[in-house]
């Protein structure tokens, strides 16, 4: 299909999936991530690179042997991406710039209001103390949101300042990280849209989904979102236009709120496949792993991939998590073999943690309703991560 190497940085589920739908076309991908890591259990090579997407030694050394770099993960070593990308012995895609933007928080807010993408109030919190965050108390009112600008996932990285006798608590959670403050957004539903740019500029969008989540971790995803045509279109929308501005080729999982008068907000954006598309694997004929593959190296992507199946594919997908007892999440998955219309996926994580993502379960039915009728056995049966 093409005889280029593609280098992931990142070995964990997204690279693993992307690593299923390169191999389906015959393309060759080496990861850089430690040894045994999802993405390189499914794939025996001795050119992986042993060692961590944060380190510029490791990168380069991964670069050495792939014509084409791409993370699984925004929290890479982007001076290093830059300095190869301005070798140009090897593409990086999406861009080292898009990924330096979008890594960090505030940055990603500032490039959005720049670009008159509708963002959620925030505040730059350049000397994090009792007055500073007192005074972001009585410019957005309580709650408001403190979040770390880098290193963010799953939540961690956020505290909720419930009210000034909050603000003592939160900066010992967030102490030694750089911060920023985000007015409380009054959400009705969260969305999310995956949008695929491709090299020549071009931005296709996939049906907008509905996140739910659970401790700031997400753990269902519905497609399409339980609201109206036009709130779903309008949110595909806003996605294209959130990453239309962005350099490089790739696929963009766009979060976003939509609000009580019917407003959306773009919540963040992640440069690479995203826990809200997970689905397109069984309700697309490209899935948004297939769809990065394509974009990053220049294959055809017709507008037609975007959309599901038929006209009536409807999906819930939801999250697999470690819970206290390292052993409880098998019961779910087995439960899952048991469920018509699901499939599962196992992730290889040899260790459960509490909230970590183990795997995933997509139902696929004709209607929402349906979808809620199998996947309700499953949902009861994740109340081991509670225990
Ligand atoms: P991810 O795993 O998606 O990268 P993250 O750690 O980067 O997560 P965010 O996406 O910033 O965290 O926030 C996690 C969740 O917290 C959101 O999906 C939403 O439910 C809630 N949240 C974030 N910001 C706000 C806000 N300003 N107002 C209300 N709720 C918010
Ligand atoms: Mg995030
Ligand atoms: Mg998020």
């Amino acid at each position: 299909m093409d005889s280029r190497t593609i280098g992931i940085l990142g070995g964990g589920q997204l690279g693993r999936m992307m690593v299923e739908a390169a191999h389906r076309l015959n393309l060759r991908t080496i990861i850089l991530d430690a040894d045994n890591s999802p993405a390189k259990q499914i794939n025996a090579l001795s050119s992986h690179v042993t060692g961590s997407f944060s380190s510029s030694k490791d990168i380069l050394e991964l670069s050495k042997s792939c014509d084409i770099l791409t993370t699984e993960i925004e929290h890479v070593d982007t001076n290093i991406l830059e300095q190869i990308e301005k070798e140009g012995k090897v593409d990086v895609q999406p861009a080292s710039e898009t990924i330096r933007v979008i890594q960090d928080k505030y940055l990603q807010k500032e490039f959005f209001i720049r670009h008159n993408v509708a963002v959620a109030d925030s505040v730059k919190i350049d000397t994090p103390g009792v007055e500073s965050l007192e005074n972001v108390g009585k410019e957005f009112g309580y709650p408001f949101m403190l979040k770390s600008r880098t290193l963010a996932y799953d939540g961690r990285g956020n505290y909720v300042v419930k009210s000034k006798e909050g603000v003592p608590g939160a900066l010992e959670a967030l102490s030694n990280r750089p911060l920023y403050a985000e007015r409380w957004a009054e959400f009705t539903m969260e969305l999310a849209v995956l949008v695929v740019k491709t090299r020549d500029g071009r931005t296709l969008s996939y049906p907008t989904v509905e996140t739910i989540h659970e401790n700031n971790i997400c753990k269902l995803v519905y497609m399409p979102a339980r609201t109206t045509v036009d709130n779903r279109a309008r949110a595909q929308v806003l996605a294209e236009e959130a990453i239309r501005h962005l350099p490089g080729a790739g696929i963009f999982g766009v979060e976003m709120f939509l609000l009580k008068d019917g407003s959306i907000l773009v919540n963040e954006i992640a440069p690479r496949p995203h826990n809200s598309g997970h689905h397109t694997i069984e309700t697309h004929s490209t899935s948004q792993f297939e769809a990065h593959i394509r974009a990053i190296l220049d294959l055809p992507l017709p507008p037609s991939i975007t959309a599901p199946r038929t006209s009536t594919t409807s999906s819930i997908m939801l999250n697999i998590l470690g819970g206290p007892d390292p052993t409880a999440h098998l019961k779910l998955s087995k439960l899952a073999l048991e469920t018509p219309g699901a499939t599962l996926h196992l992730y290889g994580k040899s260790e459960s943690r509490p909230g970590r993502k183990m795997g995933h379960i997509t139902v696929v039915a004709d209607s929402i309703s349906d979808c809620e009728t199998l996947i309700a056995p499953l949902v009861a049966a994740t109340s081991y991560t509670q225990s």
